[in-house]
């Protein structure tokens, strides 16, 4: 007796990590593709069809997602975003005053580093430097929602103060911390608040 049927079998494309919704924590994945096979006594020997749509699957619990799961960031970024967001923020507005500035950019590099990233120092502050401004706006946007408007505003009072390490704020580094503000999606009223708080402290 000959027994055959069909059943979908699953490639492994590519292997990460993502935050899994059902273990609610960070996870290796596989993303895999299926593709029915025509079985001969159980052993999948013809592909039946096109290849099929991708899934994510959980390593540990088999969970599987649509590919789009990837796009919720994991644990670990989320505990690297307010560094991250806060060395853009002080690129952007560093580099619209004078960014050769030697006390300017020990503190901004000392901010980073309080911030969560204890190897950041002056050649990352160049590179940062270096970026495409509209590259790094792209990035801001993704990333702000993922952090409370406490620490968004935060974010901006750390880089308005490294704006006046330097004196009053010229109008290119004003312009650039209300970009900055609305990229940080803060309303113009919050912009204006954390902005002339900054101001006072600093004297300017
Ligand atoms: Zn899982």
């Amino acid at each position: 007796m000959i027994i055959f049927g069909w059943r979908v079998v699953f490639f492994t494309l590519t292997r990460g990590i993502f935050h899994c919704p059902d273990c609610g924590v960070d996870r290796d994945y596989r993303r895999r593709q299926g593709r029915n096979f025509f079985t001969l006594f159980f052993i999948p020997v013809i592909p039946l069809t096109k290849r099929g749509g991708e899934i994510i699957e959980c390593d540990v619990c088999h969970g599987r997602w649509l590919p789009g799961v990837l796009e919720v960031p994991t644990t670990a970024q989320l505990a690297q975003m307010p560094a991250m967001l806060l060395r853009m923020a002080i690129a952007q507005v560093l580099r619209s005053g004078d960014y050769t500035n030697a006390t300017a950019r020990e503190r901004a590099v000392t901010v980073v580093r309080q911030a969560g990233e204890p190897g950041y120092d002056d050649a990352a502050l160049n590179t940062d430097l270096g970026r495409p401004f509209e590259q790094i706006r792209v990035e801001m946007g993704h990333a702000a929602p993922t952090l409370a408007p406490e620490a968004r505003e935060s974010i901006l009072r750390a880089t308005a103060e490294i704006a006046l390490v330097d004196g009053p704020l010229s109008a290119s580094e004003e312009e650039t911390l209300s970009v900055v503000g609305a990229d940080l999606q803060l309303t113009r009223v919050q912009v204006t608040g954390v902005v002339s708080v900054a101001r006072q402290e600093s004297g300017h």
